[in-house]
């Protein structure tokens, strides 16, 4: 096992005054110390905070003043021995604390290394450590809410739970298969088995269905604004970008150099999609003709169309409303502080159930509306983190559909009258699959689970 002392920047989520270096391994006390004038950190009790400086080795001039705490093994997140220097000084400040504690013998961490860390050290299962990632990653509260319930271990325990309801129908027919004298076990088996795997796969279901959600919440919705020009596309840009503050997020571990642009609306992360290529390329389909453009409005989550209430509609709003049928918009009516030449009832006609909304973008109105709208498309208003365990996790996803897709194949064997210890190779690999979400497979056979478990005593 590694224990090499790792450190990184690892700024909480959001701008804060402090910023903090954290260090994991069996150095990290003794890295810390030796650049840290204050308390004997070597001796200072486990779980406290100690204030003091760090100070440069050469030059014995003060970095920043800093409250350092000191965790020793294992009751920490890593399992080893962490310390976490709480730096005042800002970035630059903070980036000069780690370059003092590597001078001094730790090793700039990998993205992600922490959690690596308390996984292999048993603190967390796999999708616990996953979860910590998309939290580092979450671009909003929502998102982050959502890591957290994770990392609580909700998916886990869901998981856990679907797989023992599984192991006890597979117990069932074990027990049919030793005991065939009696008749009606044969009948309760396949009963039990047809009602579990039903359940089964609906809980299944239900978590993919808010899979969805949940990948837009940790990747940010991709948004594309379109109109001809002169509508009040960058206008609309500006607005969005200036009412909700981008949110810049640095990812711990990788100290400066990933910073991302999202804009928070309502709680939906909106990825506006290629910043700058949009400001460039505003009149998108003047530019690059009416085919590349729905390639590119196809990969959007949502299209904001802007109309000029100024203004006629015209052939090219036409085409425009074509060429995103299907696909999920919102319909802008701006610049209503103008006289209205737009034809209002053919937009509506034009946009069916989407939602239309009439802005002035010059004199800030129906901006809230238009917010309300983008949460409400994509959440229909009532998005409640509290009462949904999200998958968000690409590879759990996938596991999910191999799992749902074997208790399919389960029921339809069941259908077919097949015999049960077939169908139970189906419920066997959906049991294996869920298994891999909580990184708990290879090692243990479902038989040797049963075993453990029921004690079936063959
Ligand atoms: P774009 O070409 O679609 O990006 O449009 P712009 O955002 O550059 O806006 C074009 C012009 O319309 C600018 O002069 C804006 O100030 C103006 N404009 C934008 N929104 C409004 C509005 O709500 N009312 C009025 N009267 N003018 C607006
Ligand atoms: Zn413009």
């Amino acid at each position: 096992m590694e224990t090499d002392t790792i450190a990184a920047i690892s700024t909480p989520i959001g701008e804060g005054a402090i910023a903090i270096v954290r260090l994991t391994g069996e150095d990290a006390i003794q890295i810390t110390s030796k650049v840290f004038k204050g308390k004997n950190l070597l001796e200072v009790d486990s779980h406290t905070m100690n204030y003091g400086k760090i100070m440069e080795p050469e030059t014995q001039e003060i970095a920043d003043e800093v409250m350092v705490s000191v965790m020793r093994a294992p009751k920490t997140f890593t399992r080893e021995d962490v310390v976490e220097i709480n730096c005042h000084g800002g970035m630059v400040a903070v980036n000069r604390v780690l370059e003092i504690v590597l001078s001094e013998g730790a090793r700039l961490a990998e993205p992600g290394e922490f959690t690596k860390r308390a996984f292999l050290n048993g603190r967390i299962d796999l999708s616990q450590a996953e979860a910590v990632m998309d939290l580092i990653r979450a671009k909003t509260d929502k998102a982050m809410n959502v890591a957290l319930k994770q990392m609580d271990g909700r998916l886990s325990g869901l998981i856990q739970r679907l797989r023992q309801d599984l192991l006890e129908t597979v117990a069932h027919v074990e027990v049919n298969i030793d005991y065939p004298e009696y008749d009606d076990v044969e009948e309760m088996s396949h009963d039990m088995m047809r009602t579990k795997t039903k359940e089964v796969h609906g809980e299944i279901e239900e978590l993919l269905s808010v899979a969805k959600q949940g990948k837009i919440l940790r990747e940010g919705l991709a948004t594309a604004i379109i109109g001809r020009p002169n509508v009040g596309k960058s206008s609309l840009m500006n607005t969005l970008v200036q009412e909700n503050k981008a949110i810049v997020t640095e990812i711990p571990g990788t100290t400066r150099d990933i910073i991302e642009e999202y804009v928070n609306v309502r709680g939906v992360p909106l990825r506006l999609v290629d910043t700058a290529g949009i400001r460039e390329t505003e009149d998108i389909v003047e530019r690059i003709g009416v085919e590349r453009s729905r390639q590119v409005l196809k990969e959007s989550d949502l299209i904001l169309f802007v109309l000029n209430n100024n203004e006629p509609l015209i052939d090219e709003d036409l085409k425009l409303f074509e060429a995103i049928q299907g696909l999920e918009y919102i319909v802008i009516i701006n610049k209503t502080d103008l006289e209205q030449k737009l034809d209002l009832d053919k937009v509506k006609e034009l946009a069916g159930e989407r939602s239309i909304v009439a802005t002035s973008l010059l004199k800030e109105e129906g901006v809230d509306e238009l917010e309300k709208a983008i949460a409400d498309t994509f959440f229909a208003g009532e998005i409640d983190t509290g009462d949904l365990t999200y998958v968000s996790n690409v590879r759990h996803i996938q596991l999910l559909k191999k799992a749902k897709k074997a208790l399919e194949d389960a029921m339809e064997g069941l259908e077919l009258g097949m015999p049960l210890d077939i169908v139970q190779i189906d419920v066997t690999r959906t049991w294996e699959f869920l298994g891999e979400i909580i990184g708990d497979t290879a090692s243990d056979s479902l038989i040797d689970q049963l075993f453990s478990q029921f004690c079936l005593g063959k």
